[in-house]
């Protein structure tokens, strides 16, 4: 039987959707998914045809402009195509687009006109010998539909204009919000159906036969570029929307023309505010080069120009579905699982797993596979699934039975205290993750061995336990067959493997991985105890006197050390050379200026992240990865990104190197 490749089959069941949404938003205005959702599924689509090029359909719906024409309006072949706007998500895709153009063009800082993305339907209008001719709809971007008499019945448009030559303008016809409330709420009071957001009630509007209903359904425009701009004797698309604003076009008063990504930045935290007081929706920015020259320079894809971008706002909620439930069994024995989503935005990063906690949370929730969840981000990081969306479950979709047995041993499961435990100290998994623990930055730090090598390392039998690492050097030949490792790496992890042997005490005791003993109880213990022999042989009283020491973690460390397997592996690592002594009795910090201080680094220094974060806590001061109120101050490099933009936002003191430098070796004195 061949393999099932699954990433086909995602790629014939994304496009079907895709393709269905796509006709149920633009042919009959009526969506029956979020636009989070679908954006989500489209860029599913577009991160698999880019992992495997050779599966990609040339009627994939990531290389066509949305967009559908019905049969009923005449067609309207446009001169030039109106093409679709790649998104973007957040602010770091902002900085590499403008990386991109200022690649591309050579300037060193690029003007943008920043625009807001009017949430409504593209329409062109051609006017020859001053007068309205034709109106269109982008239809597939190739052709589009005769909507001539209904956009006539849009009062702001001009009829008649001051200028003779053949002149296009495209722009935005939209509802604004008060026309859409009414409009529902009409519609509601005669049990005819909702529609669902602004740009599906203007599109629903303005493609209707008759145009007396178009008339009564108030619709507005804005224009917002002219594609023969160049050949009408315009450089900068600015000069273009003032000179239509001077023949009467309605323009959008919310542009402005910025020099530079950063105040690109900063007019999309403006609108991230401004948003909601607006009188019509809009679902993000558009972003333009503002000098039109450079356009051919920059280029296009099939489905879209190189030189505008646009930022989608993050959506309020997100909804994803349930592809699948994994089973991980942790270092301790704790059965987690983990719901496998199809990949979807969370606050700007793709999630596409997020943890179920436990068996009763999938049960209180009743969470299927096949179901369709919303998310919410839980704490700073962690995705967590906030509600089923049951409107939307499959009717065959069955209650999802927890393993009663281990998925990886086959050990009967046994639950404590509302938790899943394997108990089986054999058990694989357990043992995979045991190792993976003792060799990440959390414990021994190892470089090198990322958590697939480790389990591959397992699996061949060449690291059954951690001090297998250390014998590591007589298998180089049988490391070396293993996939896409040359000898360069095997040399270079040999030599970090043997650097770790010179490793603090503490980060040893932490990758012993005893339950409930982390980062924070091994430097406890080992300023207490000194050497790892003196831990082993302690005894139940002594460690619970011990501050941040309870009693069930001192029970827990006295069984861990009369396990017979465990009191080989310290015997292996002392005859192995690892070091077992404590190196830096700990010493009291002197106050001084960063002692008790919360930082955060951002961007690039002239010394490695680990070095000014080793620095700044020997003295006192308290590494942390994102920036939050908490933070006290922020130490900002090169290319700094959205961190300093939430420091700034949230008025948090922010360092360069050159003049916190100063301030450390003042401190440093002191200690
Ligand atoms: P797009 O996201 O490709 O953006 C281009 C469009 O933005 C233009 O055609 C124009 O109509 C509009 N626009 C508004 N203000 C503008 C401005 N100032 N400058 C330039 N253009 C401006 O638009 P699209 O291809 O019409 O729609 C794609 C989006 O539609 C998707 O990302 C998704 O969010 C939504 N969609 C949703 C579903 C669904 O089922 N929910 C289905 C299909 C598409």
């Amino acid at each position: 039987m061949e393999p099932i490749d699954r990433d086909k089959q995602r790629i014939q069941e994304l496009t079907e959707l895709l393709n269905r949404y796509n006709y149920e938003y633009y042919v009959n205005d009526n969506p029956s998914v979020s636009d989070a959702e679908y954006d989500s599924l489209m860029e599913e689509l577009q991160l698999l045809e880019r992992k495997r090029p050779e599966l990609k359909d040339k009627h994939s719906p990531t290389s066509r402009v949305g967009g559908g024409v019905l049969t009923n309006f005449k067609k309207v072949t446009h001169k030039k195509y109106m093409l679709s706007i790649a998104d973007v998500f957040n602010e770091d895709e902002l900085f590499n687009f403008d990386a991109t153009i200022r690649k591309l063009t050579g300037l060193k800082v690029v003007d943008y006109m920043c625009e807001v993305k009017i949430d409504g339907l593209a329409c062109s209008i051609i006017y020859k010998d001053g007068k309205l001719d034709i109106a269109s709809t982008r239809g597939d971007g190739y052709i589009g539909e005769d909507v001539t008499n209904n956009v006539m019945t849009i009062k702001t448009i001009p009829f008649t204009i001051n200028d003779k030559r053949e002149i296009e303008v495209r722009g935005e016809v939209y509802m604004p919000k008060a026309s859409l409330a009414s409009l529902n709420a009409e519609r509601e009071k005669n049990g005819e159906p909702l529609f669902a957001n602004a740009r599906n009630a203007a599109a629903g509007s303005l493609r209707q036969l008759d145009s007396a209903v178009t008339a009564k359904r108030k619709l507005e425009a804005f224009w917002y570029y002219v594609p023969d701009a160049l050949e009408l004797g315009f450089t900068k698309h600015s000069e273009a929307l003032n000179y239509i604003q001077s023949l009467g076009f309605r323009t959008n008063p919310e542009r402005r023309l910025v020099h530079g990504i950063d105040e690109v930045i900063s007019y999309m935290h403006e609108y991230h505010q401004k948003r909601s007081s607006l009188p019509y929706d809009i679902d993000g920015l558009v972003i333009k080069v503002d000098d039109m020259r450079l356009y051919d320079i920059i280029g296009y894809t099939m489905k879209t120009p190189k030189w505008e971008i646009a930022y989608k706002f993050p959506p309020e909620e997100q909804i994803t579905q349930v592809l699948g439930i994994e089973i991980s069994v942790g270092r301790t024995g704790r059965v987690s699982p983990t719901a496998i989503l199809a990949p979807v935005r969370v606050s700007g990063s793709l999630i596409s797993r997020a943890t179920l906690n436990n068996e009763d949370f999938i049960k209180s929730k009743d969470i299927r596979i096949g179901d369709y969840v919303s998310l919410h981000k839980a704490g700073d990081v962690i995705p967590e699934v906030e509600k089923v969306i049951l409107e939307r479950r499959n009717k065959d979709a069955l209650p999802y039975q927890f393993p009663t047995d281990c998925p990886y041993c086959h050990e009967k499961l046994q639950r404590i205290q509302g938790q899943t435990f394997c108990k089986n100290d054999q058990c694989p998994s357990r043992n995979i993750n045991s190792l993976i623990f003792f060799v990440s930055d959390q414990a021994m730090d190892i470089k090198g061995l990322g958590d697939k090598l480790v389990e591959s390392l397992f699996n061949e039998g060449l690291v059954k336990r951690a001090p297998d690492f250390y014998t590591l050097k007589e298998h180089k030949e049988d490391l070396m067959m293993m996939d896409g490792i040359g000898e360069k790496t095997v040399n270079s992890l040999f030599d970090a493997i043997e650097n770790s042997k010179k490793n603090d005490l503490y980060m040893l005791i932490c990758g012993l991985a005893i339950p409930l003993v982390g980062k924070k109880t091994a430097i406890v213990l080992a300023d207490h105890f000194q050497t790892l022999d003196a831990l082993v042989n302690s005894d139940e009283n002594e460690l619970a006197a011990l501050m941040d020491v309870g009693e069930i973690t001192a029970r827990k460390i006295v069984e861990y050390f009369k396990a017979p397997e465990h009191l080989d592996d310290v015997r292996r690592f002392k005859e192995l050379g690892l070091n077992t002594i404590n190196l830096k009795p700990k010493k009291e910090v002197p106050d001084n200026y960063f002692k008790g201080k919360k930082f955060v680094l951002t961007g690039t220094l002239s010394v490695t992240r680990d070095e000014m974060t080793k620095r700044l806590e020997n003295l006192g001061a308290i590494s942390s990865s994102s920036v939050s109120k908490a933070t006290s101050f922020v130490l900002a490099g090169e290319a700094s990104g959205s961190k300093l933009t939430k420091a700034q936002k949230l008025n948090i003191t922010v360092y360069d190197e050159e003049t916190i430098m100063p301030l450390i070796l003042e401190a440093e004195k002191k200690i």
